[in-house]
């Protein structure tokens, strides 16, 4: 199916309505969280959780020691607030939940964040999964078969499931392009302007155009590159639709970034510029990669 990036609307929705007293709590409510989040980040950070995070993601070692010393901050706010539930018999070790948070906050860095507000709970199998839902086919037509799952995550559930074997292996090599754990908070930074459609939160209509004209393009290249068989940085599922797109971009950009950069170059910079980072600086890539 194909979409186009259309969406022009500024995500900056304000909720008014229900007066000064709302207003005032609403304050309030915002000021405490940040309070809390600033607490939890100043606390000293678990050596064990250290030692987790540096044995298991090699990436952490090549972040500037700013980058590393943000990244602790936000896994210690993350694993205050998200709520990590073992499935099919798993049970939930420090290492599952340091290894996903650590990889989940390297979206996060150097940018406001409100720590994937549409997220409560994070679902943790061993392995691949089936996932059982009814689909919709044609008329009265639904098909309710399985389907096998790495990983997985909706707008308003409140929650994502991930295999813990794939999110382990894919901290492990930071340089694949392949990372399901950025893969599916990517869509959650999807979710944060309301809309499922390819496009984070950004700041002003001009962004959202300057989004639009390059991701509709490099969407186009990559289902032709899908169809022909042309080789290609990116993985064609990407080419599945415009949210697909965002999440397999945001893993090439923080696994490939230097191809990205080489064969995309205003692709790289759109992601730059929201990430506000440069994964090309410590990327684990090889540095012949063009
Ligand atoms: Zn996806």
């Amino acid at each position: 199916m194909r979409h186009g990036f259309t969406r022009l609307a500024c995500a900056a929705k304000r909720f008014h309505g229900g007066g000064e007293a709302y207003s005032n709590s609403s304050t309030m409510f915002r000021f405490l969280k940040q309070r809390r989040r600033q607490r939890l980040r100043a606390q000293p950070f678990p050596p064990t959780w250290r030692s987790i995070i540096t044995g298991n993601l090699p990436i952490f070692r090549r972040l500037p020691p700013e980058d590393q010393a943000e990244l602790l901050g936000h896994v210690q706010v993350f694993l205050a607030e998200k709520h990590f539930e073992g499935c099919s018999g798993l049970e939930l070790t420090d290492e599952i939940r340091v290894t996903i948070a650590a990889q989940a906050c390297l979206l996060l860095l150097h940018r406001a964040t409100d720590y994937y507000p549409e997220l409560t709970s994070i679902l943790v199998y061993p392995s691949g999964y089936t996932s059982y839902e009814a689909r919709h086919l044609d008329g009265n037509i639904w098909d309710e078969g399985g389907e096998p799952r790495l990983g997985q995550t909706a707008r308003w559930l409140g929650s994502l499931v991930l295999a813990w074997d794939d999110a382990k292996r894919g901290a492990a090599h930071p340089s694949d392009g392949r990372n399901l754990v950025l893969h599916e908070f990517a869509h959650q930074l999807d979710y944060e302007d309301f809309k499922t459609d390819g496009a984070p939160a950004l700041a002003t209509r001009a962004e959202y155009l300057t989004w639009a004209r390059v991701m509709s393009r490099e969407f186009a290249a990559l289902q032709s590159a899908g169809e022909t068989g042309t080789s290609t940085v990116l993985d064609t599922y990407g080419a599945t639709n415009p949210a697909e797109f965002f999440a397999v971009v945001t893993e090439a950009f923080f696994e490939r970034p230097r191809a990205l950069r080489g064969r995309h170059p205003e692709l790289y910079a759109q992601l730059a510029r929201f990430f506000r980072q440069d994964p090309s600086r410590y990327s684990a890539e090889a540095t012949t990669t063009p």
